[in-house]
């Protein structure tokens, strides 16, 4: 992959949806200027529920078809974003979605959940060695809101992280990924675009979600960089709303299958984890790359 952009950046997934939803706003910015954004998304969602009455019969407990559906809207919403490189771990269909915490699901043969960590990292590994992205974006260890599926993201991603930088591991050159990033949304901002719902629009949805249902929610404090995604909202929106299945869009809001309805942030938030900020500290980095030699915003 000589010809690959010098700045590569890595977003690890359990579901197709949860790209546009978390770094939409991000993986556009980085694809129009130019960067390599390589999506892992880590199974199909086919234990999703299904939004249009049209569409009902795909659900697990009727036609079982909605995985490959999925396949479909992923493909959209990533054509939105800019994004080519989007991949499935293992290949499509190779994990099942292992449904809400507590599921029979959870434990059936095939699902993430079930899957041994170093077994699911492995195939990260690979995708790492031969993109080798300079960061890497994942959810934090609840999986921002405690899915299995998240949950275990993260275990596959920080885990193939340290896998891939091991020249004892495997036999394709190591690489070390130089700063790995949780998606964040701050409190404060989340808060404040909940009251612009429930004033300008409380009949938008049938009913409005809570603050803690925002996976990745935390103080400010936690939060080392702030993408300003505003110039991508369209297109953020645009993604989203081809996970028809999963997502209905009512700018500058959406709602899940629950019908509950909540903010959408073009203003993505990140918490560094691993590597050295770009810039000191209680400044916020406007750029995942920042601080990089040879992938900072010079070199772009
Ligand atoms: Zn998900």
């Amino acid at each position: 992959m000589k010809d690959l952009p010098d700045r590569r950046l890595l977003l690890v997934h359990a579901h197709p949806d949860d790209e546009s939803i978390n770094n939409g706003a991000t993986m556009a910015r980085y694809a129009a200027e130019g960067a390599h954004v390589t999506l892992v998304t880590c199974t199909l969602g086919e234990e999703g529920e299904v939004i249009p009455p049209a569409l009902a019969r795909l659900t697990a407990d009727r036609d079982d078809a909605l995985g490959p559906h999925r396949v479909g809207e992923l493909a959209a919403a990533m054509r939105e974003l800019g994004v080519s490189d989007h991949r499935f771990l293992g290949g499509a269909g190779r994990y099942r979605d292992s449904g809400m915490m507590g599921a029979e699901q959870n434990g059936r043969p095939g699902s993430f959940w079930s899957t041994p960590v170093d077994d699911a990292a492995a195939h990260l590994v690979e995708v790492i060695r031969e993109v080798r992205p300079q960061v890497l974006v994942t959810y934090d260890p609840d999986g921002g809101y405690g899915h299995p599926d998240h949950i275990q993201a993260h275990r596959v991603a920080m885990r193939a992280a340290e896998l891939a930088a091991d020249p004892a591991y495997g036999s394709d050159a190591p690489h070390a990924v130089a700063k790995i990033y949780w998606n964040r949304v701050e409190r404060r901002v989340v808060e404040a675009a909940f009251d612009r719902l429930r004033t300008t629009a409380p009949d938008a949805f049938p009913g409005i979600a809570a603050v803690d249902d925002v996976p990745g929610v935390t103080d400010g404090e936690r939060i080392t960089a702030e993408i300003d995604g505003s110039a991508y909202a369209g297109v953020k929106a645009a993604a989203m709303r081809a996970h028809a299945t999963q997502i209905a869009v009512e700018e500058p809001y959406f709602a899940l299958s629950n019908d509950l309805g909540q903010p959408l942030l073009t203003t993505e938030y990140y918490e560094l984890v691993r590597g050295e900020r770009g810039v000191a500290a209680p400044v916020r980095e406007s750029d995942l790359f920042a601080g990089l030699t040879g992938a900072g915003e010079d070199a772009a």
